[in-house]
């Protein structure tokens, strides 16, 4: 569906194309709607003819397609509706395609991973059959899925155990339970066994040291196939955002700032020859020093970031560490003024976390 604004704009337009589908007539006994995907009964076929042709009419660079049940069965999403004598009923619904291929058990993935996978299908099969006979065959179709990746059978069995006895135990959560801890997330390589072995010292240290004062969420990131060939092109150094750059002076001396925006537009800010130049600590360098140039055209990219708490901590890391002269507030004790108004707090628990 490409950006995530895009399916909040096609919900919006399909409301507004089923209103006017609606308000010519000829509706639907029954109507189901994901996105694009509609589902709808009719109590005869020319109700069904009628509201496929209005629902073309409305609009005319939308066209739909339409599926009708054949022998009493109909695939909506991943449903399989099925006409029985006493009603309709549901179950699981995989494409001819699907080749029942999942994580292998002998692949170098973490073992919690290889539970989830089985414990959302589980999930998603219970929701979906209507009866606990089609419950039962989607869990041995599971069984008999994972078997055929390796997976040894008490293990899957242990799963759909686990799976069972939280839905039948009798326990009522508490979700208004106020958790008073703090989380600390920490990312990890998946190295196997060394992995495993780091983790249950981290979850010790935490258990022993910590107790109520801080959680410790250990995520652990494989690697892809895909992330070895970067396909996209590389972007222009000056067109880059959410980057820490530096700039160096003719004098020797550095610069070291961050940017969310285009970098070149931020470059141009600490410019005294361009029209939209502030007050910035190299423009000032440059009025005190008329002879000194700097290179705006090729600066540095220091590092990067996902969202800007990341970028000011990488910045502030990275004037502590190289102490850049043309910085005025490089040499305050704790960090600039930018992250002291963010994130004092963070640092602070970090270093006692040390
Ligand atoms: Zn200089």
């Amino acid at each position: 569906m490409g950006s995530p604004i895009a399916t909040l704009v096609a919900d919006v337009f399909m409301n507004w194309l089923i209103d006017n589908v609606n308000k010519i007539g000829c509706s639907p006994q029954i109507i189901c709607r994901y996105v694009d995907d509609i589902f709808c009964t009719f109590d005869s076929k020319e109700k069904m003819d009628q509201f496929y042709y209005n629902l073309n009419k409305v609009h005319s660079n939308v066209s739909f397609s339409k599926e009708v049940e054949a022998d009493g069965q109909l695939a909506y999403l991943d449903v399989l509706l099925t006409k029985t004598e006493t009603g309709i009923e549901s179950t699981t619904y995989r494409k001819n395609n699907h080749t029942g291929l999942y994580n292998k058990w002998e692949s170098l993935s973490p073992l919690q991973y290889k539970k989830s996978i089985i414990q959302s299908l589980l999930h998603r099969s219970y929701d979906i059959c209507s009866s606990y006979q089609l419950i039962h065959k989607e869990f041995q179709n599971i069984k008999s899925c994972f078997l055929s990746n390796g997976y040894p059978d008490w293990f899957t069995d242990k799963q759909i155990k686990i799976f069972l006895n939280k839905r039948y135990e009798n326990t009522p959560k508490n979700k208004q339970e106020k958790t008073t801890y703090i989380r600390r997330i920490l990312y990890l390589p998946y190295l196997g066994e060394t992995s495993l072995q780091l983790e249950k010292e981290l979850r010790n240290f935490f258990r022993k040291y910590l107790k109520e004062l801080a959680h410790l969420c250990l995520i652990h990131k494989t690697h892809t196939i895909g992330d070895h060939f970067k396909y996209k092109d590389k972007q222009a150094h000056l067109e880059r955002c959410n980057v820490v750059y530096k700039l160096k002076c003719s004098c020797g001396h550095s610069y070291i700032g961050q940017t969310q925006r285009n970098l070149k537009f931020r470059l141009d800010e600490h410019n005294p020859s361009k029209s939209n130049h502030q007050a910035t600590d190299v423009v000032k360098h440059l009025y005190t020093y008329p002879g000194h140039v700097t290179d705006f055209k090729n600066p540095e990219i220091l590092a990067s970031a996902f969202n800007y708490r990341e970028l000011l901590i990488k910045e502030t890391l990275l004037i502590q560490e190289q102490q850049p002269e043309i910085n005025v507030d490089n040499f305050l004790p704790l960090y600039t003024s930018s992250i002291r108004r963010f994130y004092v707090k963070y640092l602070v628990d970090a270093q006692f976390l040390c």
